[in-house]
């Protein structure tokens, strides 16, 4: 029994051990020379940051400007869509790309909850500067189409696969911007009909570039 104990002991240990080691060694790049701002690649794009102002579900300004910056070949994904959009009279709006690590602690710092926010020993995909969160819009009337939720609105209609207390546009639109987002190069996430994993992400590092500094 008293062995028992003092295997335990030591297995706990040894897997602080290991869970302190990642948590310092979380891998930060400084080698930003491929993210390119998508307002150049594609002025038609519209954005609105909405984490540079406190219109979001942490009510704070977490990021020092409203820049909107992705991976050279993610941003080309994006352009391919939206000329793609257009055709049919719609546009892509973003509300987040690439965000710095910097801002990833700040949002913890204010949120932490994982089921929500990346923590920062993982890092989040947008730190990779390698997903989007948008939504679209009516080229006509300038306004978003219905959508199942809000932006950053963690409820069960927010899932990709929810049809509960939804309309039939709400729906319709749901699964277009999920249908031409992945039909080119992208990945969903399960729970967030806005958010996008560029199907490549896995080969960019976690970035710990500040805005100002791109
Ligand atoms: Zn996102």
């Amino acid at each position: 029994m008293k062995n028992l104990k003092i295997i335990f002991i030591s297995l706990f240990c040894c897997s602080m051990f290991i869970a302190n080691c990642l948590k310092s060694n979380v891998l930060l790049s400084k080698d930003y020379k491929d993210l390119v701002d998508v307002t150049k690649v594609n002025p038609n794009i519209k954005i609105d940051i909405r984490y540079a102002t406190s219109n979001n579900f942490t009510k704070q300004v977490l990021y020092s400007c409203a820049k909107c910056y992705l991976r050279e070949k993610v941003a080309a994904k994006l352009d391919k869509i939206q000329k793609i959009l257009e055709r049919k009279g719609l546009c892509l709006k973003v509300w987040d790309a690439y965000r710095p690590y910097s801002a990833q602690k700040k949002m913890w710092e204010v949120f932490p909850n994982a089921d929500y926010v990346a923590p920062p020993e993982r890092g989040s995909k947008h730190n990779r500067a390698a997903c989007v969160d948008v939504t679209l819009v009516d080229l006509k009337s300038g306004k978003e189409l219905v959508m199942p939720t809000e932006f950053d609105d963690f409820s069960e209609k927010a899932a990709v696969n929810c049809f509960k207390g939804l309309t039939v546009e709400q729906i319709q639109n749901r699964d277009y911007l999920q249908n031409v987002m992945t039909q080119n190069g992208f990945t969903p996430n399960e729970s967030e009909w806005w958010h996008f994993n560029d199907s490549e992400w896995v080969v960019y590092d976690l970035l710990d570039v500040d805005f100002e500094d791109l």
